[in-house]
């Protein structure tokens, strides 16, 4: 048996007619960019998110860039993140030219550590960048009001979680912005790359809709800007997808609460996720750690016995060799639970369509490797 790691020509054929006569009538209308469709697929995510605005762009990654540009930060400011994440986190801030400063994550949710965020604080700081990694939100009530302590803006980084929640609190509620991410491998994932920014802020909305396209508010007035637009068709595609995320997460939710079942006696030689109480943690991923240190040779193992597991992320920011255009960054303290994800982490399949046969397929190999080596 084999089991892939997404599922995404089978979510296409569940949804084929629907998703075919979006993108006809998208063909069809002769209105491709920034036209109607796009304008009322921002209104459902506007509707959906629970904000007043949300604007459709090109990726994720400028979905965490532009809103930085409309706070007006750039060179010699700080922004604090966390180094164990996919690279755009950090892009979306060097792309300002501020500096990125990661502090660790904390070692049971790996989320960015509250506790930690402000001794990294100092008078260049000017936002805090969480990332909702894996599909948990970061605890943002924590860092909501450490942001207010300090004066600091917050841009959430949703690229993994659309549908997830904290305890008591909404992505985005108390933010100044939050970008997230529709290219095809995201819960919710168009057949290409797209994004949008979400926001309550009128000024970051505007500033934000003119940067996308050639600093644009009308036709042929310009300031500078960019070229960064949700094409009509993606828009039409996600809008027909956006009605199935609460299904698709909650079906993220119970292939992990099996595998957690299922592998709840392997935790000597794995470590496995870890939920935070009275959260929505939607499972973008389902990562376990390796505590032997063996972590390469379980992902070929799983591999050559036609189970598709991946690592996210195997090499931390930090980590990575050599930054272009001399991008700037700070590691504040130990990061020591980034790093030791970074050596152990081993993503297994994890996507809605995944089938019993294939979890429990996944379950055995996993439990073979686990049995040989503890
Ligand atoms: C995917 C991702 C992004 C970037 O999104 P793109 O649409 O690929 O630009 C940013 N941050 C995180 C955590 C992501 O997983």
């Amino acid at each position: 048996m084999t089991v892939g790691f997404y599922g995404h020509a089978r979510q296409y054929h569940n949804l084929k007619a629907e998703i075919d006569e979006a993108i006809l009538t998208v063909l069809e209308s002769e209105q491709y960019v920034l036209g109607p469709t796009l304008t009322r697929y921002e209104q459902e995510m506007a509707e959906y998110f629970g904000v007043k605005h949300a604007i459709g762009l090109n990726s994720g990654t400028d979905a965490l860039w532009l809103p930085l540009l409309a706070l007006g930060i750039g060179k010699g400011d700080e922004v604090i993140t966390m180094p164990n994440t996919f690279f755009a986190t950090a892009e979306g801030i060097w792309f300002t030219d501020a500096t990125a400063v990661f502090v660790d994550c904390d070692a049971k949710t790996k989320n960015i550590d509250p506790d930690l965020i402000e001794a990294a604080i100092t008078p260049r700081t000017k936002a805090i960048m969480p990332v909702h990694l894996y599909g948990q939100c970061a605890e943002m009530d924590r860092i909501w009001a450490i942001a207010e302590k300090h004066g600091l803006a917050v841009i959430e980084d949703n690229a993994q979680a659309i549908d997830a929640a904290g305890a008591g609190f909404r992505a985005c509620e108390k933010s100044d912005a939050m970008g997230t991410s529709f290219i095809i491998q995201k819960n919710l994932g168009t057949f290409g790359d797209g994004g949008a920014m979400v926001t309550n802020r009128d000024d970051i909305a505007a500033t934000v809709k003119k940067l996308r396209n050639h600093g644009s508010p009308k036709r042929s007035c310009h300031s500078m800007g960019y070229n960064s637009r949700l094409d009509d068709i993606h828009a039409g595609i996600l809008s027909v997808k956006l009605k199935h995320i609460t299904a698709w997460s909650d079906q993220r939710r119970a292939i992990a609460a099996k595998y957690t079942a299922a592998l709840s006696d392997c935790t000597n030689v794995i470590s496995l996720p870890y939920e935070m109480p009275g959260y929505r943690h939607v499972y973008h991923l389902y990562v376990v750690e390796t505590l032997n240190g063996k972590r390469d040779e379980m992902l070929k193992f799983l591999n050559e016995n036609g189970v598709d597991a991946k690592c996210h992320y195997p090499i931390a920011i930090h980590q990575q060799e050599g930054f272009p255009w001399g991008k700037d960054y700070r590691v504040h303290g130990s990061i020591a639970n980034a790093e030791f994800n970074a050596a152990n982490c081993v993503s297994l399949p994890m996507f809605p369509e995944l089938t019993d046969a294939e979890s429990d397929y996944v379950i055995a190999k996993v439990r073979e490797w686990v049995a040989a080596n503890a």
